[in-house]
């Protein structure tokens, strides 16, 4: 038997003793040993979101392998690895032109498959990367950077721009050190949050936006090459066009609520010329994302700041929807 936290409806949280998972063909059994807690589980916890009930949740993960299905021969037992959670079918027509994101029969472990909040967990072979000796906390970091390089990509940042990243949560400080690595001659980054903006600092140049955008429109007046939101947040939302230069692109990075609107002067877009991207979740990078934090090019030790049992889910749920704005959040199931 294992223990795993079974979400059994919006706001229901259960410490649940379940049957270890038995790997069928082409699947493992991953023993989890660091899983992120992340926004989108507060969206799974509050209901707001695409998966049914019951769900154990957990997507940011990695892990032991402990055991193999059948003719499994891409990796044996002990072997170390991080779980890449979306799943597409390699079927449909965005699978069909490489754009297996928009995958039309999309599943993914945490989300609509049983996920990482648990002692143990069923992964696809294919699911799996080998992170050799790379520690358990960095590699559960695979999903998320893997998500910030889609983003970047879309962006793309040249060597010598002048770059605003507006919020300095965990993914706001991933996207500015990749800003930073792209050779961007700023990369400033702005939260209102104080005790968030320390690790800012040691990347560009913090900015605390605790009395409004001055500070930040003062230090590049003509405008910002790439502006990122990593707030999900209206009102911050609408800022990013006026803080655009001429000419300048624009990445909605942070995820707002779905039904929440923002107010843009289209006028303001067309007369600037900006370039608007999104992105929504991330495309083959993680064998990317892993060679980044083998590297050390990408730094996230200093981005776990809780280490937490199972029972303290809901917990870190609340820390990440508080005001005091915990950095990123890990849960050891298996201690
Ligand atoms: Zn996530
Ligand atoms: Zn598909």
């Amino acid at each position: 038997m294992m223990r795993a936290v079974v979400l059994q409806g919006p706001r229901k949280v259960q410490i649940a003793e379940l049957p270890v998972p038995t790997p069928g063909e082409d699947q493992i059994v991953v023993q989890v040993h660091a899983c992120g807690v992340c926004g989108t589980d507060v969206h799974i916890y509050k209901g707001e979101y695409l998966g049914d009930y019951p769900v154990i949740p957990g997507h940011e993960f990695a892990g032991e392998v402990v055991e193999l299905g059948p003719g499994v021969r891409a990796f044996k037992r002990h072997d170390r690895v991080a779980v890449e959670p979306n799943l597409s079918c390699g079927k449909c027509r965005f699978c069909g032109i490489n754009e297996q994101n928009f995958c039309e029969n999309w599943r993914a472990i945490g989300v609509t498959l049983p996920g990482a909040m648990a002692e143990y967990v069923l992964v696809p072979v294919r699911a799996a990367f080998d992170i050799g000796d790379l520690p358990y906390e960095s590699a559960a970091f695979m999903e998320p950077l893997s998500c910030v390089l889609h983003g970047m990509q879309k962006l793309d940042v040249r060597y010598g721009e002048n770059v605003l990243v507006i919020g300095a949560g965990p993914i706001g400080i991933l996207l500015a050190q990749v800003a930073r690595d792209c050779g961007a001659a700023r990369v400033v980054v702005a939260d209102r949050i104080a005790s968030r903006l320390a690790l800012a600092g040691e990347i560009g140049e913090a900015v605390n936006t605790g009395g409004g955008f001055g500070a930040v429109e003062e230090l590049m007046p003509g405008g910002y090459d790439a502006v990122i939101d990593a707030t999900g947040v209206p009102a911050v939302i609408e800022r990013t066009i006026g803080l655009a230069r001429h000419g300048g692109r624009v990445l909605l990075f942070g995820v707002a609520p779905n039904d929440a609107v923002a107010k843009m002067r289209p006028f303001d877009i067309f007369r600037k010329g900006l370039h608007i991207y999104s992105s929504y979740t991330s495309l083959r990078n993680s064998v990317q994302a892993l060679d980044l934090l083998r590297s050390g090019r990408v730094d996230v030790r200093k981005l776990v700041s809780h280490r937490l049992p199972l029972e303290q889910f809901e917990h870190a749920i609340n820390l990440l929807s508080s005001p005091e704005g915990a950095m990123k959040m890990q849960i050891k199931p298996n201690g």
